[in-house]
Parts: structure tokens; sequence; C-alpha cells
């Protein structure tokens, strides 16, 4: 087995102790991590046979950082066309605020987003797996090595397929709908079978548990709340216990919610779930700023996950920081508090940018520089989502025995010199375009900002080949305009 030394970078490896190590080396063999520390211990822990095949990267004047773990994504670029995306005008001047901003419009959102559900299964199997491909190549690009799908306007069976060709981790879910709340109605109404749903997620799991290569995980997701009948819950409650699973779900995450939810299920929405036996410490609850005092206490009690996408809130006009600050409380409480992106059809912020903004709001709201540290906004996008999906024995942190899952980022320009805190500079400065490698499972799979085993250009023009013929075949958007923007995008 060949030995791999990432030599005398400044290494974060985002442990319990937050340590910092400014010279700093990994040692890996095969897929994983033995050695973690200072470049001279690891130097002469160095074994002989470890030295005869020895690979190095000289990681000088860079940092080296676990993967980042992003356990709240969607795939959602087989929507560029229609969904805030490509046919926008280029002016932004008549943007009107849309169903997630103004504290939310969710009867339109239960009801758009039960309409995804049929429209997955008309894409091709190609379609499915160009865009998934595409997709969750932008992620590893920024650095992110896990995904934990929250449910994607795709195939799952895409996604996994997609996460072994790139040879990234993704916990895989399914976009699970069975209702509406729609406007006009007073009830609540059915759109399909629950046991339907559940099938799928529980194919999923099954397939998933026999995962050869370790990449792929697979979970069940509610979409929402209000997508979800009592049935479906207390079927994903059953799954949770079965297969011994993580469960995820956006809740509270809108201003309106709890209102809507007592109108048409007739409770509020954290003590449905917890009603329905899904609250648990098994329990992700995505965005989770609107919850009254009782259910917030529900949640502490239950030792919840709370995973929340900052970088994500100003631009989709959402209040989830600032509002009520449950979600800096949650922290102070000692729940696990994780960064991710969450989705949309075209690229948002990225891990980086989430530690960024959590690093800036965080300390403003509490006039205290102190209340997230660098480093425990590393920690919140590496070690705690890898708690979150239940993956920590694994991953999440550079120590002796896990996954190589690793980064490295330059730390040498002007943006950090003589400051002796380099990722104290990459949230000031720094984003995800400046993720230089990647390693996952001990393999390098970018090098300088590029893919090491795959054509980026095929990538990108099959992704936009499966886009058109998508959107015309099923979205119903103009082929000329469609053909006139792709030919724009391809030059
Ligand atoms: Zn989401």
């Amino acid at each position: 087995m060949s030995a791999l030394l990432i030599r005398g970078g400044c290494l974060y490896p985002a442990d319990a102790g937050a340590r910092v190590v400014p010279d700093g080396s990994v040692l890996v063999e095969g897929e994983r991590i033995v050695a973690a520390g200072t470049t001279e211990e690891i130097e002469a822990a160095l074994e002989p046979r470890q030295r005869e095949s020895l690979r190095t990267i000289d990681a000088r004047g860079k940092m080296i950082l676990p993967g980042f773990v992003n356990a709240h994504w969607h795939d959602l670029f087989a929507m560029r066309f229609p969904f805030k995306g490509a046919l926008r005008p280029a002016a932004d001047r008549d943007d009107k605020p849309a169903f997630m901003a103004l504290g939310g419009d969710l009867q339109q959102i239960s009801v758009v987003f039960d309409s995804f559900h049929d429209q997955i299964d008309r894409l091709t199997p190609d379609e499915a797996e160009a865009i998934a491909r595409y997709s969750m190549w932008t992620q590893l690009r920024s650095g992110t090595t896990t995904l934990g799908d929250v449910g994607s306007f795709n195939r799952p069976e895409a996604l996994v397929s997609a996460a072994r060709h790139l040879g990234m981790r993704c916990v895989v879910s399914t976009w699970a709908s069975d209702a509406v709340c729609a406007p006009g109605e007073s009830r609540f109404r059915r759109t399909r079978d629950a046991d339907v749903v559940l099938r799928r997620i529980e194919d999923l799991l099954r397939d998933c548990a026999k995962d050869p290569g370790g990449l792929v995980r697979a979970r069940p997701t509610s979409v929402y709340g209000v997508n979800m009948t009592d049935e479906l819950g207390a079927g994903f409650a059953e799954l949770v216990a079965r297969y011994d699973v993580p469960f995820a779900t956006h809740v509270g995450a809108l201003r309106n919610e709890a209102e809507v939810t007592r109108g048409y299920y007739g409770t509020t929405p954290v003590r449905r779930f917890a009603e329905l036996g899904l609250l648990s410490s098994r329990f992700m609850a995505v965005h989770c700023a609107f919850a009254d005092d009782e259910e917030r206490e529900m949640l502490v009690a239950a030792n919840a996950h709370i995973s929340h996408s900052p970088a994500k809130y100003g631009p989709a006009g959402e209040s989830s920081l600032t509002e009520t600050r449950a979600i800096p409380e949650f922290r102070r409480a000692g729940l696990d508090v994780s960064l991710s992106t969450d989705g949309a059809a075209l690229p948002i912020g990225g891990m980086a940018e989430a530690m960024r903004v959590t690093w800036q709001i965080y300390n403003e709201m509490y006039a205290d520089p102190t209340e997230v540290l660098p480093t425990d906004a590393l920690a919140m996008a590496t070690r705690l989502p890898a708690r979150g999906l239940d993956w920590a024995g694994e991953i999440g942190s550079i120590e002796a025995g896990k996954q190589a899952d690793l980064l490295l980022i330059p730390a040498d320009d002007w943006r950090y010199l003589l400051n002796p805190r380099p990722l104290e500079s990459f949230l000031a400065l720094g984003g995800s375009t400046d993720v230089d490698t990647v390693i996952v499972a001990g393999r390098t799979l970018v090098e300088g900002g590029r893919a090491t085993g795959l054509d980026e250009d095929e990538l990108e023009a099959d992704y936009i080949e499966a886009l058109g013929t998508f959107s015309v075949r099923c979205l119903g958007v103009d082929p000329e305009l469609v053909a006139t923007l792709t030919r724009a995008a391809r030059r």
C-alpha cells in the first residue's frame, strides 16, 4: 500500500481540541489517515517501508483542512431555466420577493414542491446522470467531500451513480411529498399514496446498505412538513428505527410556517414531528429558526441537530438568523449547529461562504468577536455535520484512523501576509474558488483547482445538453430560447 505525505502546511485538524499546527503534516496510507501532527514528529515516525513508496505533496504556504461536510443540499440544477434561473432578464430592477421571502408563502411552497415529485421521473436516466454529475462536481470543486441530500430534483439512483463516478461521498435521499396545503383549501390534500413514497426511500436504504465502496449512504428526509401526511411521517419514524439511520427535514424555516401548519394539520411544526416519533438525537432540523419556547426546549431536550445555510438567507430573503436568534441560541444551549449550503438552480454560496457569514453575523449579533471563532466556523463545516450524518467515526476531522478526506488551500498571497492565522484571512477574503486540492478517501480528485480524472468541459457540455432536452420536453421552455442560451453558454 503506497503512502502519501502531505507535508509542511498549516494544519487545522478540526478535532475536539480545535488544535492548530502551523508546520503540520498528514500521513495517509490507502484511504486512511495514519498520522497527523507536526512535520517533525510525522517525519521522525515514518517507517522504512513507508519511506520506500512515499509520494509527497508539498503543502508549504497552504492550509490543510478536513473536507467540508455539507449535510443539507439539493440538486436543483435541472430547474436552471424556469426556477429563478437563466430565464430572468439581465437587469434586476423589477425583481419581486419570491415565496421564501417575507416570512414565506407556505401554501405556494407546498404546491410547487409537490409538483416536483412527478417531474423528476420524467428525466431520462441519461439526463439525470449528466445533471447530477455536474451539480455534484460544483460542490466537490468547492471543497465539499461529503453531501447530505435532503431531497433533490433528480433521480436518487443518478445521485448514487454520480457520487461514485466523481469519487465523492453522498448521503442520498428522495423527494418525499404526499400532500399539499393548497391556497383556498382549508384541509391538507393527499396527492399520492404514502406507501409509494416510503417504498422508494426504503429501496434506496436497502441498496445503499450494500455499497461496496463506502462512499454512498442513504437517509429518509421530508421535503417539508406541509408536504407530509401523518402516515408518511409515521412511516419515516418506522424506517429510522428499522434501518438505524438519521432523518432530516426542513422545519421552522419560515415565519409563517407555524400558523399554516396549525391551520392544515392542527399543530405546530416541531410538535408535529415529535408526535410522529421523529424528534430524537437523530433528527436533523434544517433552518429551524421559528419554533416557540416549548418547541425550542423539546429540540434541546432531544439533543437534535440543527443545520443552517447562512450564506443563502440574504439572497433568498429569509430572516432565519437574525429575526429570532433561535439558531445561535441552540448553539449556546449546547446543540450541534452545523453549516450547509442548501440548493438552488444556480450555484449559491458554498461551505467557505457559509463559514464566513457565520463568523461575521454571529459575532455581530452578540457584539462579541469570540462568539464564533474561525476554528468554530470550521468545526461547523466539518466535524459537527459529520456527526449529524452519523458518519463522525470516519470523516469530519483529520485524525489517525479516519478516512483521508482533505483540502489544501493556498495561504501565501497578499491576503495572508504577516497574519499567523491563515484561517482568519481565508474567512475574511477567501472563498470556494480558492480550494486547490481535494482528496477523498486518499484519492486526489482536484489538484491546482482542476479535476484530475475527469474532463470538466465534457461534464459541462453534457449538463447543458441534458438541461436543454429536459427543459424543452418536460418544462415547456421555448426550444429557440434554449438553443440561443446554450449556444452562448458553450462559447
Ligand atoms: Zn433545503
